[in-house]
């Protein structure tokens, strides 16, 4: 390149931060360099990618730009490298959940272009990295923004790993047919729909998109404090015996039974090995995916676990609090719905299909075992005082006509409620010693 153009170049970046187009709220960094590719009017992709990123396939690298110090000097407001992959794209997922040295090669991948790049800076090579998440839209997101601030845009929360289905709208998201072809805006034309999504899996990858939208964060993740929420929540689903060792056989075996027909739709990831690399994660035997951690964090959030609590498990708790300090159990709803009722804690293990120790697990919950006592303590006395009146009716009259003719209850009030049994006793003989009185 010779002297000129590249003065020319230079003058064209000087000014561009006063054309350039601020972001729409969760837009992503591509969707506001497509914006401002078609608002200047260039034929050729490669123009614009090397305006802003020095770099002439900038378009290719949607998920992880690379040339970030170029633009972030030109565009002033778009902020520092690290806050605009943090922010804007997809990489952000994956940050958090690298080792810091990693995440650190992979930023420093970004910023720069030309030679002495990592290739794998994601784990990936970066062509299947933009394969695996092809650009996608919801139509009434689209027709929303357009209504609202007159253009519609690429949501950062649609392009992430697992997101399927509009976190908003609940509408399936249509996938853009060939993305790496220059800067695209959104387009109905140009987008297809996953093909045929039964009601169930709708519902799964609806929450699987709230689960993914929720890992999104810049902070880097707490392994061992995720690992034990999860485990935490195996247990409380039933899924593995409470307070031993993961059972993996039994996790499989019940991620299977989760995941059994959202094969095709996860496709992009490998999915024939879905089962085992989610499983695996457990065992450190896979690297954590967050698609990985999603699904499982997915499959829980079915069972009854909240994707809040999870969620806050990704993050180092703050300095200062004790981690060490043992937390009150807590147990999950359905454990409420079943033992507020009072039943035996063997008949609550079969209706929600658990052992018993799972059981007596929910019930080391302060709260839960407190309603529980009451409720069976409600039952009981049902039960016993429809034994006392059985009795009255059939004309016992004292002490030892109840003990002889319901004696289990008798003795049940003679521990619990002396006062009741004696007062039924008393009602029972006044007709007759009215009847002397006349
Ligand atoms: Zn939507």
């Amino acid at each position: 390149m010779t002297a000129e153009p590249k003065a020319a170049l230079r003058e064209a970046r000087s000014n561009l931060w006063r054309y350039y187009p601020t972001a729409a709220p969760g837009e992503t960094l591509y969707g506001t360099c497509a914006r401002f590719h078609h608002l200047a009017g260039f034929k050729r992709p490669a123009l614009t990618g090397r305006l802003l990123f020095d770099f002439e396939r900038a378009a290719s690298k949607r998920c992880a730009p690379m040339g970030l110090n170029t633009f972030s000097a030109c565009v002033r407001d778009a902020g520092k490298p690290q806050e605009i992959v943090e922010t804007m794209t997809v990489g952000a997922l994956y940050l958090r959940f690298m080792v810091p040295e990693r995440a650190q090669r992979a930023l420093s991948w970004c910023c720069h272009c030309g030679a002495g790049r990592e290739r794998f800076a994601f784990g990936w090579g970066s062509a299947q990295f933009e394969r695996q998440h092809p650009l996608r839209l919801c139509p009434i997101c689209m027709r929303a923004d357009a209504q609202a601030i007159g253009f519609a845009y690429w949501h950062l929360e649609h392009q992430l790993p697992g997101a399927l289905v509009c976190r908003t709208h609940r509408e399936p998201l249509r996938a853009v047919a060939s993305p790496s072809s220059g800067w695209r805006m959104p387009e109905l034309a140009h987008s297809r729909l996953c093909p045929g999504v039964s009601a169930r899996q709708h519902a799964f990858l609806g929450q699987l998109s709230s689960t993914v939208a929720a890992l999104c964060d810049a902070r880097p993740i707490d392994g061992r404090s995720l690992r034990a929420a999860i485990c935490r929540e195996l247990e409380q689903a039933g899924v593995v015996r409470a307070g031993g060792a993961l059972a993996m056989q039994n996790v499989q075996r019940w991620l299977e039974g989760q995941l059994q027909d959202l094969v095709e739709c996860l496709s992009a990831f490998d999915a024939q090995k879905t089962v085992p690399a989610v499983c695996g994660v457990l065992e450190k035997s896979r690297a954590p995916h967050p698609l990985r951690i999603a699904l499982l964090m997915t499959c829980l959030v079915r069972e009854g676990a909240s994707l809040e609590d999870l969620a806050a498990a990704t993050c180092k708790a703050p300095h200062g609090a004790d981690r060490t300090a043992p937390s009150t159990p807590t147990s999950p709803a359905r454990a409420y719905t079943l033992l507020e009722t009072g039943m035996q804690a063997k008949e609550a293990a079969e209706q929600a299909g658990v052992s018993k120790s799972v059981v007596a697990r929910w019930l080391s919950d302060p709260v839960l075992r407190d309603r529980w006592n009451t409720a069976r303590k409600r039952r009981l006395f049902d039960t016993h005082a429809a034994a006392v009146c059985e009795a009255l009716a059939q004309g016992a009259r004292s002490t030892a006509d109840l003990r002889r003719d319901a004696n289990a209850a008798f003795q049940w009030f003679v521990r619990n409620d002396p006062q009741w049994m004696n007062q039924q006793l008393v009602e029972s003989q006044m007709p007759a010693q009215l009847a002397l009185w006349k």
